[in-house]
């Protein structure tokens, strides 16, 4: 962990109410003892779409097998275990393939409802790590880069703080146009776009994937059940671990949330950990 990590890392501590940090072991003494539970006993629940083929098409939850690490040079956590030039590579090619497949896209009503530009996504193509979001705003729509608005910035502290850079993980949306006045997006829009989603994780192969607030974990999951109760499980979803949190603008608003939020995060690190071992 460099600096900066350390800074982000304390700030979002700092942000969740922990008030300093000690060398003392006695500091340590907790008046409850934290147990981390082992993953197996983790609810992992199979995401809500019917039929094998669905799933294939459209992303559902089947179980999969990780395959095991081959790769013995030492990695930071959270970057790819395969080969890592040349699957970055061939992830950075197809990705470029998908984009150039999008176009100047006209396939839904948003390309005339005042979209700057196609907001693809950002990142390591071979993360291990991949954050879902809804749609673009208004700042992402002017810069083309999802999450760089405030929700963005409070995004980029909540990795940082699990010990990851941004440009180690990739982040994407549903959505790949601005809606106007940032309103939801709506079901044409989302079953025009969300196959470019799907192609880019399956191109991607992320380990874990966070699906940052109600609307991605539902698009993703195929449910309308509300986030509160989607969070705190894991899902298996296109031959990754799926973990829905709590959207960062959301927690602008909430911050008390963030707790919920760090606690989800934790079990992100843990689960790239685990598939390391
Ligand atoms: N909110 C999202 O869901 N995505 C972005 O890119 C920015 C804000």
């Amino acid at each position: 962990m460099d600096r900066d990590q350390l800074k982000a890392h304390l700030q979002f501590a700092a942000e969740l109410g922990v008030a300093g940090v000690s060398r003392d072991p006695a500091w340590r003494a907790r008046s409850e003892p934290l147990v981390l539970r082992p993953l197996d006993e983790l609810r992992v629940v199979p995401s809500n779409v019917e039929g094998r083929q669905a799933q294939d098409e459209r992303g559902g939850g089947r179980e999969t097998q990780h395959e095991p690490v081959t790769d013995p040079s030492p990695r930071v956590m959270g970057e790819s275990n395969h080969e890592p030039a040349s699957l970055f590579k061939r992830s950075a090619d197809a990705l470029v393939a998908v984009r150039t497949e999008i176009g100047d896209c006209t396939r839904c009503k948003l390309h005339a409802q005042g979209r700057t530009q196609i907001v693809f996504g950002v990142g390591n193509p071979s993360a291990d790590l991949m954050f879902v979001g809804e749609a673009p705003g208004g700042d992402e729509d002017i810069q083309g880069i999802p999450f760089v608005g405030r929700a963005g910035q409070l995004l980029t502290k909540i990795i940082e703080a699990i010990g990851l850079r941004r440009d180690q993980v990739y982040i994407a949306n549903v959505i790949k146009c601005r809606p106007p006045g940032n309103r939801n997006p709506e079901p044409d829009e989302v079953a025009m776009c969300e196959p470019f989603l799907f192609k880019q994780i399956d191109i991607i192969k992320p380990k874990v994937i966070v699906a940052l607030g109600k609307f991605g974990a539902q698009t993703l999951l195929r449910t309308l059940d509300p986030i509160s109760r989607l969070r705190g499980r894991v899902y298996d979803y296109r031959g990754a671990k799926l973990i829905p949190t709590f959207h960062p603008a959301y927690l602008l608003r909430n911050p008390a949330s963030k707790r919920e939020v760090w606690e989800d995060m934790k079990l992100v690190r843990r689960l790239l950990q685990e598939s390391e071992n």
